[in-house]
C-alpha cells in the first residue's frame, strides 16, 4: 500500500481498492469527475452533511492552484514538482504553467494507481511533463526518481507544490520534516506552495471527525500550524489566508462562509 508501481500496463487495475474510499477518487467526486466509485460518492455524501459547501471548497482549491502557478511563472519559475497532484482534471499544473511559459516542466507525484493510468494518457504527448507513482512521504526516493532527474534541474529554482495534501499526513508522519526535506533539496529562489484544511469553525471540526473516521486521514490544522510549515521561508503577500483571499482575481465577499474558510493557503520563497 502506498508504494505501488505499475510494471505492466494493466497492473494498476489490480491495485485499485473499491471497498474503501480513496483520497484521489473522493476529490474527483467533489470536482464532478468520472473517476470514482460508489464507496467514494458515499463518503462525500457523509461530508456534505456537515459541510454542504464541500464541492465549492474543491473549486476554491483548484482556482487557488491556478492563481498560485501563474504567480510562480511570473516569478520566473519554470520547473514544478506537484506532490499529491490528484487525478487529471481541468486546468492541471502543466496546462496553466505551459500556457504562461511553454518551457515549463512539471513532474506530478501521486500514490493512487488510477492517477498513473489517467496521467499517462493525458501526458503521452507532452515531453516536458511526467507522472511518478510514488509515496511523497519518501522525499529521497522522489528526488532520486528518474523522471525528476530528467525534467527538474535541482541547481535552478523549483516550485514545490503541496496543494491539498499535507492535511492527509498525520502528525506522527512528520509532515514538517517532509516539507523541509523537499525544500532542502532545492536552491535559493525556489518556492513552497501549500493549501491545507483549516481548523476554522465548529463545522470544520465536525468535518475532521468524519474524515478521520471514514477516510482515515484529514487533519484540520490551525492557522499557526499551517503557517509553521513555512518557517524559514519568506511568505509572499498576503501570507497564509483563506483561499478566496489569496491574490483574488475577482471580488470576494467581506464575510466568508464556512466553506470559504475551510482551507487556507500560502506561498513562500526560499531565501
Ligand atoms: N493537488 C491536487 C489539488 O489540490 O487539486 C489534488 C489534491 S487531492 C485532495 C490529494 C492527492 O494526494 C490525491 O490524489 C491522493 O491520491 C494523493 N496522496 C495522498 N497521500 C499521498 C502520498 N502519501 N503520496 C503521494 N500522493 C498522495
Amino acid at each position: 500500500e502506498g508504494h505501488f508501481v505499475a510494471e505492466k500496463p494493466d497492473d494498476w487495475k489490480s491495485a485499485i481498492d473499491t471497498t474503501r474510499p480513496s483520497i484521489a477518487r473522493a476529490y474527483d467526486v467533489v470536482l464532478h469527475g468520472k473517476d470514482n466509485f460508489e464507496v467514494d460518492r458515499a463518503f462525500v455524501a457523509e461530508i456534505v452533511k456537515v459541510v454542504p459547501e464541500i464541492y465549492d471548497v474543491a473549486t476554491y482549491n483548484r482556482q487557488m492552484l491556478g492563481r498560485g502557478v501563474r504567480f510562480l511563472v511570473d516569478q520566473g519559475i519554470t520547473q514544478f514538482i506537484d506532490l499529491g497532484s490528484g487525478l487529471p482534471t481541468v486546468e492541471n499544473t502543466h496546462q496553466v504553467a505551459q500556457r504562461a511559459n511553454p518551457e515549463s516542466r512539471v513532474v506530478y507525484v501521486d500514490n493512487d494507481p488510477m492517477v498513473l493510468a489517467h496521467g499517462r494518457a493525458l501526458l503521452a504527448e507532452n515531453e516536458r511533463t511526467a507522472v511518478v507513482t510514488s509515496d511523497l512521504r519518501d522525499p529521497a526516493a522522489i528526488l532520486g526518481d528518474e523522471a525528476v532527474k530528467r525534467l527538474i534541474d535541482l541547481d535552478r529554482p523549483v516550485g514545490v507544490m503541496l496543494v491539498g495534501i499535507l492535511h492527509h499526513l498525520h502528525d506522527d508522519e512528520d509532515p514538517r520534516g517532509i516539507v523541509e526535506a523537499y525544500m532542502a533539496a532545492v536552491p535559493s529562489g525556489s518556492y513552497l506552495f501549500i493549501t491545507h484544511f483549516c481548523d476554522s469553525s465548529q463545522d470544520s471540526r465536525d468535518a475532521e471527525k468524519k474524515f478521520l473516521a471514514l477516510l482515515g486521514t484529514g487533519r484540520f490544522r490551525t492557522v499557526a500550524e499551517i503557517t509553521a510549515f513555512f518557517d524559514g521561508f519568506e511568505l509572499v503577500e498576503p501570507g497564509v489566508v483563506p483561499l478566496p483571499l489569496w491574490r483574488p482575481e475577482e471580488d470576494v465577499p467581506e464575510n466568508l462562509t464556512v466553506g470559504q474558510r475551510l482551507m487556507f493557503g500560502g506561498i513562500a520563497r526560499k531565501p
